[in-house]
């Protein structure tokens, strides 16, 4: 359980409806979800909008993964009675919230954040790059303030996001004269960023690297052993190389005995352990944490009125609270609001 938390804040993170969530998110931030939804406000967002910004020719995948993702939420942990889900193109208050912050920051800082220089690399987007990509930092941030959240449970990638939110609450706050909006304040996990099975820099469900929370054993069998370790640990008697070695970031992530992980690092060091007891040991790791989310997935999947009950409930939910947050901005700022009365 995180220790450096406040008394009682209010949590916002949220994943991008683009697949069924995998171990990176799992180790990034799923994990401190579970275990802050018991001391804090938390709210989930399933975000559609920011999916599409870079699937905008596939919007069935979009939609579709919405009841996805909740299942791998409630599979994981995440109480609904505790911590509210909300579908993020169900909140209108958000996209205004959006339009709203866009004039309040340039499009040269967009281009400076790291996040998206990478995103954008690994998309191989140019001049094509849809301009709500661009942007989505900024509804980012009105997904942030808009539930006037402090803390934001999110892997190690998202820091210069949460930096760009901040960037925006300072400039809302210094044009109103008032404090009308929080900063947020990013938790990351020790293990800020999981590499993908194929030793990218982060497993991500649009690179197909990544292990679901619903793979089965064989599955996870097969994305252990396709892994590479060091390329100069060719026989077993050789000593092998730990730092950067896959295999050893993901049993650092995923297994609990530190002591019995510290002493296979030495001996793979001083060589004369092979690769294969090393995967083994890790694919058994694997299955034995996701057979459990896998087979409670499977039985809640067969209810999905009860699934849709739950979005119904956080879409009414998180509709009144970002809602008042923009009323209470937009009076603060003195925006015009033409209602059509007199
Ligand atoms: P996409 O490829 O569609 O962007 P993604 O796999 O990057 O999907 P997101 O929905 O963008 O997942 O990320 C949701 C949350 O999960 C963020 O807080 C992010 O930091 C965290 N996360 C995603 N992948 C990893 C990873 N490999 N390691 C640690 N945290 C991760
Ligand atoms: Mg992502």
């Amino acid at each position: 359980m995180p220790s450096d938390t406040n008394p009682r804040s209010v949590i916002l993170t949220g994943d991008r409806t683009t697949g069924p969530l995998h171990l990176g998110h799992y180790v990034g931030s799923l994990r401190n979800r579970v275990a802050l939804q018991h001391e804090h406000e938390q709210y989930l967002l399933l975000a559609d909008t920011q999916a599409l910004t870079d699937n905008a020719h596939d919007p069935e995948k979009v939609q579709r993964n919405v009841v996805e993702v909740t299942l791998d939420y409630l599979a994981v942990g995440i109480d609904p009675t505790i911590s509210t889900i909300c579908v993020q193109s169900a909140l209108p208050a958000l996209a205004e919230l959006t339009l709203l912050y866009l004039n309040f920051v340039t499009v040269a800082r967009l281009e400076r954040n790291p996040t998206i220089k990478d995103e954008i690399q690994a998309r191989g987007f140019g001049r094509d790059i849809p301009a709500g990509f661009l942007c989505y930092p900024v509804a980012q941030a009105a997904d942030i303030t808009g539930f006037k959240a402090t803390l934001v449970p999110v892997g190690e990638d998202q820091m210069p996001l949460i930096e760009q939110t901040n960037q925006i609450v300072r400039r809302l706050n210094r044009q109103t004269g008032r404090l009308v909006l929080p900063e947020a304040r990013a938790l990351i996990p020790d293990i800020g960023r999981l590499p993908g099975v194929d030793g990218k820099a982060k497993m991500s469900k649009s690179q197909g690297n990544a292990i679901p929370l619903s793979a089965t054993d064989n599955e996870i069998e097969d994305a252990v052993h396709r892994m590479y370790t060091d390329p100069d640990h060719l026989r077993v008697s050789d000593p092998g190389q730990v730092e950067g070695n896959i295999i050893f970031v993901y049993l650092d992530a995923f297994d609990e005995d530190r002591e019995a992980v510290a002493d296979l690092k030495s001996h793979y060091r001083r060589g004369g352990l092979g690769d294969m007891v090393l995967k083994r040991r890790l694919t058994s790791i694997l299955q034995a944490l996701v057979a459990p989310i896998r087979e409670s997935r499977l039985s809640l999947a067969k209810d999905r009125d009860f699934i849709m009950d739950i979005l119904q409930a956080g879409a009414a939910r998180g509709r009144k609270i970002t809602e008042a947050t923009k009323l209470k901005l937009m009076e603060a700022l003195g925006t015009f609001r033409f209602d059509g009365e007199s």
